[in-house]
């Protein structure tokens, strides 16, 4: 994965850019949805093989469970703003495998498990792969994600949030 802080931004910069309403729990599952998909690495610790569907980056990074989540998860708290809710649910989890995908290393992304077992990593491969653990984290490796992430997440995050932003501002103040 990317670091925490490079899924949850993109999480964030979607529900700011596509919910109007900015709506505080939808944030918050916005962002818990950008980390959900690395759950896996409990099987993956449990021993079940990487490149097994169920494996690292297998089936909790692919469209079907994003689709099946964010549908989950609008149903139950978003009932009268269901589409805004999905497409923001659907976006932030599935941007996880996204990043995954352009990382510097692990294995690819199942992102069509379970009817294709592939696994897949997109040409552009620049983001470092985040180490797990706070120490390790802390570490030159760290600093590289960090630069990597700012370069390629952060940046491109508060462009499209600022954007957004003054795009808001300016209707208002036209109203
Ligand atoms: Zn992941």
């Amino acid at each position: 994965m990317a670091s925490i802080f490079g899924h949850g931004l993109v999480a964030y910069t979607a529900t700011k850019v596509i919910d109007q309403k900015s709506n505080k729990l939808l944030m918050y599952l916005a962002i818990g949805s950008a980390m959900l998909p690395d759950l896996d690495v409990i099987a993956f610790r449990l021993g079940t093989d990487y490149l097994h569907p169920l494996g690292h980056r297998g089936f909790t990074h692919s469209i079907l469970f994003a689709t099946v989540w964010g549908g989950l998860i609008s149903l139950i708290f978003f009932k009268d703003r269901k589409y805004v809710a999905f497409l923001v649910l659907f976006i932030s989890t599935m941007s996880h495998g996204i990043l995954d995908a352009m990382t510097t290393g692990g294995e690819g992304v199942g992102f069509f498990i379970p009817f294709e077992n592939s696994r897949y990593f997109f040409s552009f491969r620049e983001i470092r792969v985040s180490p797990i653990g706070i120490r390790r984290f802390f570490s030159e490796w760290g600093l590289k994600v960090i630069l990597s992430e700012l370069k390629f997440i952060a940046i491109p995050c508060f462009v499209l949030l600022s954007v957004n932003y003054f795009g808001r501002k300016r209707t208002e103040t036209k109203q």
